[in-house]
């Protein structure tokens, strides 16, 4: 028989907190004295106040072999962690939410950028289970953190960027000329292997579709370098060049699945103008790409930069109008007429007439022109096109090369030096210069990635003592 409840209220009152809550309001655990915001709870794990080893909410034992790095742009908190659940090591990233039911509010079950997370962590839960799911529908592993957990003084460090690495105390103490040698060692074997990627690539398709092709990829940034490869690949160069400019440029668009899904309504005049001209090519010919345009074909584009100006589609801009002046531009490429001042100037001022001032096909006009190129970009051009190129013919351009300044802004290196030199008085002397950043890209590469211990048995403070 049926009980009736004596509390009538009850059920308006579940309806309400359904209303604010999308649903998902349940009754949680505990709440945890004191408010420690997400930013705080995100230090506090990362400086490892909760410590390193946990048990899932399954009850199986969790280990944290690698902090990994506090990721502050778009997607998981912390990346390139590493991860020992039961008797199997996993490198991913890891995402801590207040309450496990943000991982659905915020969408991270249904965003592929999530689909690398290990482990996801929360200080508040639904008492009726809550599991973490991908959009593979992949449950992932997770921990219930608990204020019992934390160190009894646990300060929140908000400038915490990277661990400071086991091989900090032999590197302070080792002499400059030596940390300079190395570190160009190291920059030295990239640009070989480079190099070497490139003649495979030049051996393949040719020199030209190989200066696309990395050109490309170098363009699409991390996120979107295969995307970029992908279009490079399906749209090659001798095909392109032999289009009217509108013609090459709807394709480029158009393969790339960029066209599709604007909707007129939702752009600006100007834009609208645009696409016009683009689909007045592409609707003529996007029959024969029908296959490239089904979802599961189309380079899963990523728009997750904190940066407007390195969205994908103005990336694609760019490419544009290098295509536009392939044969002036790349022409030192392929004869023996290096002019480095002249190269990086025809990129800088390279322009557009619609991507000069747009960030995407769906942003407002900017009136000021930006440019196309930055010098960042230009150094990564310079870093992974130009000198890998050239120097295996011309090894007197090693000096130029070695002689370059840096780019201003790169996240890696930053990382990499935090946990190579700490504060270090010497290491901005370290990564002034563009083969000192891809130097020390390297070192982290070969062993900080490579390393699942938190740095305990990486080998490379020990081989320190080896170098000379
Ligand atoms: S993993 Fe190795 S190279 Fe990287 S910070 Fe730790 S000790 Fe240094």
């Amino acid at each position: 028989m049926m009980v009736s409840m004596p509390y009538p209220l009850a059920a308006r009152y579940t309806q309400f907190l359904d209303a604010v809550f999308g649903g998902l309001a349940e009754p949680t655990s505990p709440s945890w004295p004191g408010a420690f915001s997400e930013l705080d709870l995100q230090s506090l794990w990362f400086s490892g106040e909760f410590g390193h080893s946990f048990l899932t909410t399954c009850g199986q034992q969790v280990t944290i072999r690698d902090f990994g790095i506090w990721n502050h742009s778009a997607g998981p908190d912390f990346i390139q962690t590493c991860v020992q659940i039961g008797d199997k090591t996993w490198r991913g990233a890891i995402e801590l939410d207040p309450d496990a039911r943000d991982w659905e509010r915020h969408g991270h079950g249904s965003n592929a950028d999530y689909n690398h997370v290990v482990l996801h962590l929360f200080t508040q839960t639904p008492l009726a289970r809550f599991y973490t799911r991908n959009s593979e529908h992949r449950e992932i592993v997770q921990v219930h953190l608990q204020p019992e957990m934390l160190a009894a003084n646990a300060v929140p460090r908000r400038q915490a960027e990277a661990h400071l690495g086991r091989c900090f105390t032999p590197l302070a103490s080792m002499q400059d000329a030596k940390i300079h040698s190395l570190i160009e060692a190291a920059a030295e074997h990239r640009l070989e292997r480079k190099s070497a990627r490139l003649q495979t690539l030049i051996a393949i398709h040719g020199r030209d579709q190989a200066i696309y092709q990395t050109l490309a990829a170098i363009l699409g940034y991390r996120p979107n370098q295969r995307a970029f490869t992908i279009l490079a690949q399906r749209l090659p160069l001798k095909l392109l060049l032999k289009k009217p400019r509108n013609e090459r440029e709807s394709l480029l668009f158009g393969v790339a699945g960029h066209l599709e899904p604007i909707k007129d309504e939702d752009t600006s005049p100007d834009t609208r103008l645009y696409l016009k001209t683009l689909w007045s090519e592409w609707w003529k010919r996007r029959h024969a790409f029908l296959t490239w345009l089904e979802p599961a074909t189309l380079p899963p584009w990523q728009n997750t930069s904190s940066r407007p100006g390195n969205h994908p589609q103005r990336r694609l801009g760019a490419l544009v109008s290098i295509l536009g002046s392939w044969r002036p531009i790349t022409a030192p490429l392929r004869n023996r007429e290096w002019d480095l001042k002249k190269f990086c100037d025809a990129l800088a001022s390279l322009d557009h007439p619609y991507w000069s001032h747009h960030y995407t096909l769906l942003s407002k006009p900017i009136v000021r022109p930006m440019a196309l190129l930055g010098k960042t970009r230009i150094r990564e051009i310079l870093a992974n096109l130009v000198y890998p190129l050239l120097i295996p013919d011309q090894p007197e351009l090693g000096d130029e090369y070695l002689q370059l300044s840096a780019a201003l802004d790169n996240h890696k290196v930053r990382r990499a030096a935090l946990r190579l030199f700490g504060n270090d008085p010497r290491s901005a002397a370290f990564q002034k210069r563009l083969h000192q950043q891809q130097g020390l890209l390297q070192l982290y590469e070969d062993f900080c990635l490579e390393d699942h211990s938190a740095c305990s048995e990486c080998p490379f403070p020990e081989r320190l003592r080896e170098w000379s």
